[in-house]
């Protein structure tokens, strides 16, 4: 594990270093601009790094990261990066990458106060309440795993009924969307929704979010 400073400087000469023994232009071409092809909404966690796990590339991957990997309607950060993802850079697909392991949605599901970060994680006490039916049954480990499943298909719901999104698909436009939980223990990603571009595709997610799946 790194943690000095100075390794990470020492090695990003390292790397402008092999990157320009690849190709002597990389940087000139990585300056002029970018056209990614995808949005990646995930969470924080150091051990979840978007490109190392998908195998993407500088200029692949428009991304925005917070606790939990949370779409909420009122965060102008999060709704600032989309729009300019959906209408600007009109990114293809949105993935809603979340995490089994995950220490936001694990804090949600506890007692315990954590201070500030509570308010932020307040929305999955009510999906865990939403879903306690189902959720009650399961014993403590696989009730968190599910959890984590939850909490994605709740963000790509609220994020398929963004104005953005609900504005892009009336104008025919993409973005396809899609609802992802990374498994820490094996490296590998499991794709908890089919591929979302309309609002009839949504109402499926509804249907689960309304507990007739879940119930
Ligand atoms: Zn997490």
């Amino acid at each position: 594990m790194i943690t000095s400073i100075q390794s990470l400087l020492r090695n990003n000469e390292r790397f402008v270093e092999e990157q320009l023994q690849l190709d002597p232009g990389y940087f000139a071409n990585l300056s002029e601009g970018q056209h990614p092809a995808f949005l990646w909404i995930g969470c924080s966690d150091s051990r979840v790094p978007p490109d190392r796990i998908t195998g993407t590339q500088p200029g692949d991957m428009f991304v925005h990261r917070n606790i939990a990997n949370l779409v909420v309607q009122t965060d102008m950060n999060l709704l600032s990066v989309l729009q300019y993802a959906v209408e600007v850079l009109e990114v293809e697909h949105v993935i809603v990458c979340g995490h089994y392991g995950c220490g936001g949605v694990k804090a949600a599901m506890g007692e315990a106060k954590h201070g500030l970060i509570d308010n932020w994680l307040r929305v999955l006490k009510d999906t865990q309440q939403y879903f306690w039916k189902e959720l009650m049954t399961l014993n403590e480990h696989a009730r968190f795993d599910r959890m984590v499943e939850l909490n994605v298909i709740e963000q790509v719901y609220n994020l398929g009924k963004t104005s953005i999104v609900q504005e892009a698909w009336k104008r025919g436009v993409r973005p396809w969307i899609h609802g992802w939980v990374f498994d820490l223990s094996t490296g590998f990603i499991h794709p908890q929704t089919g591929m979302i571009n309309n609002d009839a595709a949504i109402q499926e997610v509804c249907k689960f979010h309304t507990g007739v799946v879940g119930a």
